[in-house]
């Protein structure tokens, strides 16, 4: 009975920024130390075909596939021994050979305004982290797609770390389950009834009905650029999206990128979810400096594929992400320019406007309030909506990337080092 599995083949290993994994990365199965396989993470045919190559019979290992599928993702169960429609035989049999995981906790931290943050780490040690933001009408769960980035945004502190590893699909949808976990919202043992409620809730599009959850809405805005790790997020939001997975609407996700044009049109095809774009500055100068990528594609380039954006429209918008520098992108005339080129292109589109977060060694300061205020009210006067956004957390340095390196300090030499480094590597 003790089949062994077979290994998953590993994609090849690029050395720069690639719309392909950067680094090798095992894709669907973790192995994990004791040999057992970590289920978190797989389509639910995929959890059959391991259970059939493990030595059930195929129409069997169908069954189980589905029974241990919805304990995983509607009852956020970890233990086989909870399992209690499957066999009692069984569960000793499936515990020995998998394991339903979670990304370990190595620091959390409570803001008084309520946000939630975690530093993680991977099973092989990498760390990364999550965010909750609650609000009065949603909650949102900022998650991550890498550990570290190959993009270097000037602004950004995650754009300060080298790329480490692309997190696989398990490590992705187990930030969400994590969250479930320390939010308390899955059904209690026992509460097969609320668990029946909770699938009737579920409407025509998988997302769930007002019935008070706090983890309502998903953005893929953590650490890392998630279309460098198209695979691994495709594979977490589907089984995010599914109704008989966590069944949360593709209208409450939002992915958002620097803009990697290359893999926009198949990320609205194949995910679907909500579109958002760190623009962050509207001529050439300034994006090259603040958000590299640009180097590679353009602001034209970068608009016209939000334009062809497969699903957008006015009641799906596309989110344009602006952080406010003083005195770098912050002038009635960028705001101006940020209105013509919205027109331009005839884009659906809403403005979220940032305050900059500073942290130790940026080289930026955040525009004055004031500042913000116009730049705001001459977007919102053309009839865009541009609303400034609050900044969160602020006593728990929950801006992207702060938690895991205020225990890595580098100085600004080392930082232009690797500043360098990236932007060679995005020729
Ligand atoms: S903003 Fe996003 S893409 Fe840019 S460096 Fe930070 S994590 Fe990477």
């Amino acid at each position: 009975m003790d089949t062994p599995l077979p290994t998953s083949p590993l994609p090849t290993s690029m050395p720069i920024a690639g719309h392909i994994d950067p680094v090798v990365t095992a894709r669907d199965i973790t192995a994990r130390a004791d040999g057992r396989v970590d289920l978190l993470g797989l389509p639910r045919p995929r959890i059959a075909e391991i259970f059939a190559e493990a030595g059930l019979e195929p129409k069997q290992a169908k069954l189980r596939a589905k029974q241990v599928y919805h304990w995983i993702y509607h009852r956020g169960v970890t233990d086989f021994e909870a399992m209690t429609d499957i066999a009692k035989t069984m569960r000793p049999w499936l515990a020995e050979r998998f394991v339903i995981g979670r990304p370990e906790i190595v620091v959390s931290q409570h803001s008084e305004d309520g946000t939630r943050k975690w530093l993680l780490r991977t099973d092989d040690g990498h760390e990364f982290e999550m965010v909750f933001i609650p609000d009065a009408d949603r909650g949102t769960l900022c998650v991550s797609s890498q550990v570290g980035c190959t993009l270097n945004c000037r602004f950004c502190h995650t754009g300060t770390m080298r790329l480490v590893r692309n997190l696989t699909p398990g490590e992705i949808v187990g930030q969400v389950m994590l969250a479930r976990d320390a939010l308390g919202e899955w059904p209690k043992a026992g509460q097969a009834d609320l668990a029946a409620l909770t699938d009737d809730l579920v409407d025509d599009e998988g997302g769930y009905s007002p019935d008070g959850r706090l983890l309502t809405n998903i953005v893929m805005m953590g650490m890392g650029e998630p279309l460098y790790n198209f695979d691994n997020v495709k594979g977490a939001l589907k089984l995010v999206m599914d109704g008989d997975g966590l069944a949360l609407s593709k209208r409450r996700i939002t992915l958002s990128t620097s803009g990697v044009v290359p893999m926009m049109e198949k990320c609205g095809e194949e995910i679907g979810v909500n579109l958002a774009v760190s623009l962050h500055a509207v001529t050439k100068e300034v994006r090259d400096e603040i958000v590299p990528i640009n180097r590679k594609y353009g602001i034209e380039e970068l608009l016209q594929a939000c334009a062809d954006y497969p699903g957008a429209s006015n009641s799906r918008r596309i989110t344009f992400e602006y952080v406010m520098l003083k005195d770098k992108n912050d002038t009635d005339e960028h705001a101006h320019e940020l209105v013509r080129l919205l027109r331009q292109y005839n884009l659906p589109a809403k403005v979220n406007l940032i305050p900059f977060n500073p942290w130790p060694g940026a080289i930026y300061e955040c525009s004055t309030p004031e500042r913000i205020r116009q730049f705001s009210n001459i977007i919102f006067e053309a009839g865009i909506s541009a609303p400034v956004r609050t900044p969160r957390g602020r006593d728990i340095d929950a801006a992207c990337g702060q938690l895991k390196t205020s225990a890595q300090k580098m100085s600004r030499a080392e930082l232009d080092r690797l500043a360098e480094e990236k932007q060679a590597a995005l020729g």
